[in-house]
């Protein structure tokens, strides 16, 4: 129990990557809020939260919206107790690029809101209290794309790099307050998000032309992963308790890639 009387938030925990983290938390003793636009979803990640025994909460929260954090902090205060990990793992992939000119400012502007400046949003409202509690870790959700400057995913690859570098910064500034900030890179993982990518990629035609989109899936985790196997939300979940356990308490600033080899 690495997280026993720990309440952490993840954002984006209604499914995929963020029910994994929630899942590894709570089996590890922490009571969590799930902040999600998908609310129904987030409550049923709650019911299985509790069914482990733990406390949780579902808050419909779009973390492009300040003030959506300023709400859910308080509300997970008041009805959890305090605020110990916070979870930025809401992101959203961009379309196409391949090459960068089939982008346009939308793609931007999209990837930007919700993948950079929520994060920003997310800790400037949380990092009073850290810094009052002497306390306090913060998890970004970054990517193997911003390492590989993918061609596919321009707006998304900066994105992520940019996520990277906002951890660095932040991990400078909190770290005399005793409060750690990392990211984690995750690889390439069957979610909705990777579903819905490779959809895109297959009918974009070229050399997927003609492939489901789990074939198109399968040929991406064959080319870029040396161990040849996907990752799964509980590969991340495992990686993120670790950092918000005290086992981690020397580690920040980091950016862990989890990805079967990808980035080495
Ligand atoms: P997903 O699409 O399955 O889940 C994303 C969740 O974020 C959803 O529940 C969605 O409702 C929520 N969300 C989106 N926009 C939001 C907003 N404005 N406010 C609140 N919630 C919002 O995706 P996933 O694969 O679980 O991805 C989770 C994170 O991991 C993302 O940051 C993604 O970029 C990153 N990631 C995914 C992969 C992969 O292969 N799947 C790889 C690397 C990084």
């Amino acid at each position: 129990m690495r997280l026993a009387g720990k309440v952490a938030i993840v954002t984006g925990g209604a499914q995929g990557i963020g029910r994994g983290i929630v899942l590894c938390m709570a089996k590890e003793g922490a009571d969590i809020a799930i902040a999600d636009l998908k609310v129904e979803e987030a409550a049923k990640v709650a019911d299985e939260v509790k069914a482990l025994g733990r406390k949780a909460l579902a808050v419909k929260a779009d973390v492009t919206k300040p003030a959506d954090f300023e709400a859910l902090f308080e509300m997970v205060k008041k009805e959890l107790g305090k605020i110990d990990i916070l979870v930025n793992n809401a992101g959203v992939a961009s379309r196409p690029g391949n090459p960068f000119t089939n982008n346009v400012e939308q793609d931007w502007d999209l990837v930007w809101a919700v993948n950079v400046k929520s994060i920003f949003f997310a800790c400037k409202a949380i990092a009073p209290y850290f810094i009052q509690r002497k306390a306090g870790k913060i998890i970004n959700i970054a990517s193997i794309a911003g390492t590989m400057n993918s061609p596919n995913m321009p707006p998304y690859s900066v994105s992520k790099m940019g996520v990277v570098t906002f951890t660095k910064i932040m991990a400078k500034d909190l770290a005399a307050h005793g409060i750690n900030v990392n990211a984690i890179c995750p690889g390439i993982l069957w979610t909705a998000f990777w579903q819905e990518t490779a959809d895109r990629m297959a009918k974009g035609g070229g050399q997927y032309a003609g492939m489901t989109p789990r074939q198109v899936f399968e040929s991406r985790v064959n080319a870029i992963v040396p161990m040849k196997r996907e990752q799964t939300p509980e590969d991340i979940g495992w990686a993120a308790v670790f950092l918000a356990s005290d086992q981690a308490r020397s580690v920040t600033g980091q950016a862990l890639h989890v990805d079967g080899g990808v980035v080495m």
